[in-house]
């Protein structure tokens, strides 16, 4: 099928894997893109796993209009800053001009906070737990399928709550919810910290986030929850009265996955041949594949490929592919390029020998399986799949991070390389700002784990007490 290798050109190999394997295409609209029914079932299997999480921490699912009043986004003032250059405005509506114009949702904390402050009142309103599955527009002039496009889809929670401290707890509760959900279902490693004052979410007292290495050396913020204060309750009047009777603003948080996620987990599992799926996430987990002659035996490995069908799908979704019409070649080669995880092969041999061939889309191995283990195979060979892509995503995180003292080594390891570089930062904006300028690479975040040490900026010599990482980002 002709994919460039990705050892050779990562950039061209992503475009054209997404295209060929058909999980999205070109849209007309310049910015745009159209999600294909095998990548958006990618977005199906995140939205069914961590919706499950949301409805368990007492979030629920509404909607809210597409379209915010000009006016609303220009009540924080940081935020409409933060805003203004990628928003759509809407001026012309049935024929005429609008009153107001309106902006289509880049995010949608401003039109939901005016709904907060109608419907919170009480201490006894509180916590208010809202999410929307929805689609945001951020006018971007070029497309990087799944990366960068003007409309994207995700899901954004937003939360009310009596005290700060409660809040805090609810952002770092979700920020630990997305870590989980990268971890265990799409096999990526990550680092969790907290945003420098000018990367953090425009409005946002504090922003918590994942930042993930793709192959290439750059960052990718996976997902990010924000600690947002009074910042917004203030402008959109959301106040509650106390226990004690006191009037007092709400304390809120937001938080959102997107779609990109989608564009991190093709980058970090791919390979030369094609996409790698981890299995949680896969449309189909399992493919099996007679080996058809167009012979009277088909008869037989059609029914026992049904039969092996119709047990493993009490548990996995499986495939099957029994058409006449393309080659076994051909469909092995596309199953290859899909990323299937584990493929069942059935000939006349292992109808013989009562077994099955199972090839793992990872490794490319092959291994020989009684068909009366196979249902204990699988179970055991997803497992393994899936812990070992999280392993080696963990592998090349460790492997491209660099402890770096000296400026000079810092740019050169942006100039060729790239990847994560832990350094002391005096946190001025200035020196943050600087190192932008000269090497592209910006702080993506402070690991919640970072220790407090004796250290000099690696940009201004200052006396610092904290490493950052920084990187090139996506
Ligand atoms: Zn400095």
């Amino acid at each position: 099928m002709n994919l460039t290798p990705k050892s050779k050109n990562v950039s061209k190999w992503y475009n054209e894997v997404i295209l060929k394997a058909e999980l999205a295409d070109y849209s007309p609209v310049k910015g745009c893109m159209v999600i294909r029914p095998d990548g958006y079932s990618i977005w199906e299997n995140v939205q069914r796993i961590f919706d499950a999480e949301i409805k368990k921490a007492g979030v629920r699912n509404a909607y809210f209009p597409i379209f915010i009043p000009m006016s609303f986004l220009e009540k924080e003032k940081e935020h409409a800053k933060g805003f203004s250059p990628e928003l759509a405005v809407v001026t012309k509506g049935g024929g005429e001009d609008l009153a107001e114009p309106l902006a289509v949702r880049p995010t949608s904390e401003t039109i939901m906070y005016h709904q907060f402050s109608k419907w919170i009142q009480s201490y006894r309103d509180l916590p208010m737990k809202i999410n929307q599955w929805n689609n945001v527009v951020r006018w971007e002039k070029r497309t990087y399928l799944f990366m960068r496009t003007t409309e994207f889809l995700w899901q954004e929670a937003h939360t009310a709550h009596a005290t700060h401290k409660e809040a805090v707890e609810e952002a770092e509760r979700a920020l630990k919810s997305y870590i989980d959900l990268y971890k265990n279902h799409f096999a990526i490693y990550g680092i969790a910290g907290i945003k420098s004052k000018s990367e953090k979410f425009a409005g946002a007292e504090k922003t918590y986030t994942y930042e993930v290495l793709l192959p290439g050396g750059k960052a990718l913020q996976a997902g990010t929850t924000h600690d947002l204060g009074q910042n917004f309750s203030k402008p959109f009047e959301v106040n509650f009265t106390d226990k004690n009777g006191k009037l007092d603003y709400v304390w809120q948080t937001s938080w959102g996955l997107s779609t990109r996620s989608i564009g991190g987990l093709i980058l970090t599992h791919g390979d030369d041949n094609g996409l790698v799926i981890p299995p949680d996430l896969a449309y189909l987990q399992i493919v099996i594949v007679p080996v058809l002659s167009k012979s009277k035996e088909d008869t037989e490995l059609i029914s026992k490929s049904w039969e092996i069908k119709a047990n493993l799908e009490k548990i996995y979704r499986v495939g099957l592919d029994e058409r006449q019409e393309h080659t076994y070649g051909w469909k092995l080669n596309e199953l290859e390029l899909k990323g299937i995880p584990v493929r069942i092969e059935l000939g006349k041999k292992e109808i013989e020998e009562q077994s099955a061939t199972v090839y793992r889309r990872d490794l490319g191995t092959k291994e020989k399986v009684k068909f009366n283990n196979l249902e204990k195979y699988i179970e055991i060979l997803l497992k393994d799949i899936q812990d070992g892509l999280f392993e080696k995503s963990r592998e090349f995180t460790k492997a491209n991070t660099h402890r770096v003292g000296a400026y000079d080594q810092f740019k050169e390891i942006m100039r060729t390389s790239r990847g994560f570089i832990e350094a002391f930062w005096c946190e001025s904006e200035d020196c943050e700002m600087k190192i932008k300028e000269e090497t592209k690479a910006t702080t993506r975040c402070l690991p919640l784990d970072a220790k407090t040490e004796k250290g000099k900026c690696i940009y201004c010599g200052k006396e610092s007490s904290r490493r950052w990482v920084f990187a090139q980002a996506y």
